[in-house]
């Protein structure tokens, strides 16, 4: 995408970012950071937080919030106390980023570990709608909000041996175009899907380890189209899907 963003695309935006410590999602927060956002980074390694938010202090970006939650057990009053934290500090969210996923087993579905099962649907599905869900005041209260939801091509087709990662991205994507047509009418916050395709982080080269890392795009390739949805200038978006159309 050739989408060239103002170097202030984001500011007085607050936007916060599931699995911001890693991979897509940290590229992400430091991007939306260094474009003026106020990030809020939630993730499950505390570490990661730490350093993500000291390198966009050090960057000069506006001071972010770290929020340590594993999206596995989090339940919905943790949730809720999330929610009214945030309504304290920031009053609104401008954006959400839904980026946090697991991949769990790559095995025939006959084959497939329950319990695994239920704990992927939970982390890329179920929590994904609760969090909505419970920040759904904070997203009225901006005045144009973004909801980007990141799925994946096994997501919009499910293919043979991709098991709860596959099932758990297309109801994510159910979800998604549905909260799009509710909201389509009655609010000005827009909704769309982004399949990021293949990109080099621990979770592509867990699902392909034969695969030459150098090959794939970096999360930093995909970055122009983060913002363009994440920002004002996607305003007329909504209930679509994206996918990133880098070539190499
Ligand atoms: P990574 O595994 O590199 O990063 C995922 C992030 O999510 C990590 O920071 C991880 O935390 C966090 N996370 C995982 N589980 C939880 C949890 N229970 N609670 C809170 N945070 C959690 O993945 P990618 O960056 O590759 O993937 C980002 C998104 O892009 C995902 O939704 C993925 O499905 C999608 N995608 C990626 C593709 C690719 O090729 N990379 C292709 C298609 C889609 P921690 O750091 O603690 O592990």
């Amino acid at each position: 995408m050739n989408y060239q963003p103002n170097s202030d695309l984001l500011k007085d935006r607050t936007i916060l970012v599931t699995g911001a410590g890693d991979g897509i999602g940290r590229a992400a927060a430091l991007a939306f950071a260094e474009h003026g956002a106020t990030v809020i980074l939630l993730g499950r390694t505390v570490e990661k937080l730490e350093q993500l938010y000291d390198d966009i202090v050090a960057a000069g970006c506006p001071e972010p919030g770290i929020v340590p939650m594993d999206l596995e057990k989090a339940g919905q009053s943790e949730i809720t106390e999330l929610a009214q934290v945030l309504i304290e500090n920031y009053g609104q969210l401008d954006g959400l980023l839904h980026n946090a996923s697991i991949l769990g087993e790559r095995v025939p579905f006959d084959h497939y570990s329950i319990e695994q099962w239920q704990r992927v649907m939970q982390v890329n599905s179920t929590a994904v709608f609760v969090l909505t869900r419970l920040l759904m005041p904070l997203l009225r209260a901006s005045k144009d909000a973004r909801v980007v939801f990141t799925s994946s091509s096994v997501g919009e087709t499910p293919r043979a041996y991709w098991g709860a990662y596959s099932v758990s991205k297309y109801a994510m994507e159910g979800f998604a175009k549905l909260m799009a047509d509710e909201l389509e009418n009655t609010s000005n916050i827009r909704v769309n899907i982004l399949n990021p395709g293949g990109t080099r982080t621990a979770m592509r080269a867990k699902a392909y380890p034969a695969e030459d890392p150098n090959a794939l795009k970096t999360p930093e390739d995909l970055m122009p189209l983060y913002l363009y949805l994440m920002g004002p200038d996607s305003r007329e978006e909504h209930g679509k899907t994206f996918t990133s159309a880098w070539s190499g």
